[in-house]
Formats: structure tokens, C-alpha cells, sequence
């Protein structure tokens, strides 16, 4: 029963995710027509977090411009039609229309029923997709959604094969606050997983570090009194354990920056200027205490070669 609960807990925090987007969208943040759809009670955040998952966000949204931007300029025109596809893990609600999305049963159930309800939703997904989307399950050319436990791996890739992944088309992976809500053997298990399922691939994993200090263990504290301990926090503590984590994983290459640095160094300065003049903001103190707790690793494995330039730019 305790794990049980655990994993409905985890599953909320999906909950929690989807309003901080949402309070962003609705104070000009970004851009996003379809995740008030997907929040059943709104609530305005603090200029802290709102500024927070702006980063997040962009910094996000960036990489996987990039990734596209890297394999069209290593593709010829003709061949463009998908050369490369998006698995998103315990995607929750997000609204980005992942080619692929893979998450708990309980949430990716809710996502459909939310989906088959909402013209505005199941129109994005082209044509009859209403007749495609089935209790937990979403099928269509353009997305799929799919029910599985990321600790069972081979249920996982089965799931996918049966969706009709292709494992051997470049993948942009991401895995954005998920991992870390699984014991470190299971996390592991799925980044090796990964490193021998998908030969060219780039996984972007954002997540929590420096659960030591002080703010560290503050932000543990507020996590596991909601029911949901970042189970895997203590075996990627910091940045170069996060890199390890992808090369002793069947990983080539990994690369990982904490939010403070990705904010200051790789955020585009029009959309910062921007953002920055969006609400009052005088914590700095508190907010790069944040942004030194989330770093963001990339791992590559390239067989092909066509991901050469993708990294932190
Ligand atoms: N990636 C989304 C985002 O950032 O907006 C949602 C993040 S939410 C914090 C964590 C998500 O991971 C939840 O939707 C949860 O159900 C999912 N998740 C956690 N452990 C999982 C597992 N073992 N199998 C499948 N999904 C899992």
C-alpha cells in the first residue's frame, strides 16, 4: 500500500506541474492555447516560480528547436518526413505534442478522456482522431499516448514497438522531472535502456540536485511531506554524477549545466528581457538558490553521426 500511495502521489505532482505552466501561460510567460484545458483548478504562482518554470520551459524548448534544427541541416529536403521523433517520459499533461508520450496508466487515461472531450484538443490530432483515442491510449499518425511503468522497461518497449516506434530514426528523449522520483537502480535501468534501444538519440533530462544543503534538504522536505520523496536524488547529487549516470549507461557522450548557468549563459536574452519585465521580482537570493538546485544533463549516442553539432549552444 505504501508504494502504491507513493505512486499516487508521484502521479500529482504531474497536477502541480500543469498549474505552474498554466500560471505562466496566463502572465504572457509563453505561449500556450491548450494547457488551461488540462488544469481543472488554477491558482496565480509566485513570481519565483513562474520565473522558474519559464526557464525551464525555454531553456526546453531551445534544446528541441536545436535537435531539429541540427538533423534537417543533416538530411536532404526530400527526406524530411519524419527523420526524427520525440519520446517524451512521464510526459503528464504537458501540451508540447511529443510524437510519443509514455506515462502512468491513472494519468495517461485522464489525458485521453481530457483530449476526446475538447474539440479544440483532438482537432490538433488531424482527422477521426476522436475514433483514435481509446481509454488510456492515443493512437493517431500524429501523437501517441501510451499507459506504462517505467520501472518494467521491457513492458515499456514493448508498449512502444507495438505503437509503431522506430527505434532506428534519430530521438530527441526527454525526461523532464520524472526520473528523480524513481529509486536509482530504476532510473539507471531506464537510461540503459535507452543508451542500447535507440542508437542516435540526444536525451534531455531536467531535474533536482544538491539535495546536501541546506535549500537542498528544504526542497526534499517539501516533497516527501506531499507524499512523493525524490527517491533518486542521492545517487545524482551533482552534475558530474548525472554525466556519469549516462556514460557508465551505454551513453557516448553527456554534458550537464545547472539552471543558473543555462539561465545566464544559453537563454535567448530578447525572451529573458522579456520575461524579466513580466511581473515584480526583487528575491534574487532565493531564486539562484533555485536555479542552482535544477540542472539539466544532455546524453547522446550517435551512431549515425547526424547529431556531431547538438549540445549546449
Ligand atoms: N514531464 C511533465 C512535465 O514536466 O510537465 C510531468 C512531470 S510530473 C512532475 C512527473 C510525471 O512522471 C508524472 O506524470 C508521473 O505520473 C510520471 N511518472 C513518474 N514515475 C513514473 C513511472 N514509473 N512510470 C511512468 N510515469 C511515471
Amino acid at each position: 500500500a505504501g508504494s502504491q500511495s507513493r505512486d499516487i502521489s508521484v502521479q500529482g505532482t504531474n497536477d502541480d506541474a500543469q498549474i505552474s505552466k498554466l500560471s505562466c501561460a496566463n502572465l504572457g510567460y509563453f505561449k500556450d492555447d491548450f494547457i488551461k484545458y488540462f488544469v481543472r483548478r488554477s491558482s496565480k504562482r509566485s513570481p519565483l516560480i513562474n520565473r522558474g518554470y519559464f526557464a525551464r520551459l525555454l531553456a526546453l524548448r531551445q534544446l528541441l528547436q536545436q535537435f531539429f534544427d541540427v538533423i534537417s541541416q543533416s538530411t536532404a529536403p526530400h527526406e524530411q518526413q519524419s527523420v526524427a521523433q520525440v519520446l517524451s517520459l512521464g510526459a503528464g499533461f504537458d501540451t508540447t505534442f511529443f510524437n510519443v508520450e509514455v506515462d502512468f496508466k491513472e494519468v495517461t487515461q485522464k489525458k485521453a478522456a481530457i483530449i476526446a472531450g475538447n474539440a479544440a484538443l483532438h482537432e490538433q490530432l488531424g482527422p477521426d482522431a476522436k475514433e483514435k483515442i481509446h481509454p488510456g491510449t492515443i493512437q493517431t499518425d500524429a501523437l501517441s499516448v501510451l499507459p506504462a511503468d517505467l520501472r518494467d522497461v521491457k513492458g515499456v518497449e514493448a508498449a512502444l514497438l507495438a505503437a509503431g516506434f522506430n527505434p532506428q530514426l534519430p530521438t530527441y528523449v526527454l525526461a523532464e522531472c520524472v526520473l528523480v522520483y524513481m529509486e536509482a537502480e530504476e532510473s539507471s535501468a531506464v537510461v540503459r535502456w535507452l543508451g542500447s534501444f535507440l542508437s542516435t538519440a540526444a536525451c534531455v533530462v531536467y531535474e533536482q540536485i544538491k539535495p546536501g544543503d541546506a535549500f537542498g534538504r528544504q526542497m526534499l522536505m517539501n516533497l516527501e511531506s506531499r507524499g512523493c520523496p525524490l527517491r533518486g536524488l542521492q545517487a545524482t547529487p551533482d552534475l558530474k554524477a548525472h554525466q556519469d549516470r549516462f556514460l557508465n549507461n551505454g551513453w557516448q557522450r553527456a554534458d550537464a549545466k545547472d539552471m543558473t548557468t543555462i539561465y545566464r549563459a544559453y537563454l535567448d536574452p530578447a525572451e529573458k528581457r522579456r520575461a524579466e519585465r513580466l511581473e515584480i521580482f526583487d528575491e534574487f537570493e532565493e531564486w539562484h538558490m533555485i536555479q542552482d538546485h535544477y540542472c539539466i544533463v544532455l546524453a547522446l549516442n550517435d551512431a549515425s553521426g547526424v547529431l556531431q553539432d547538438f549540445g549546449f549552444k
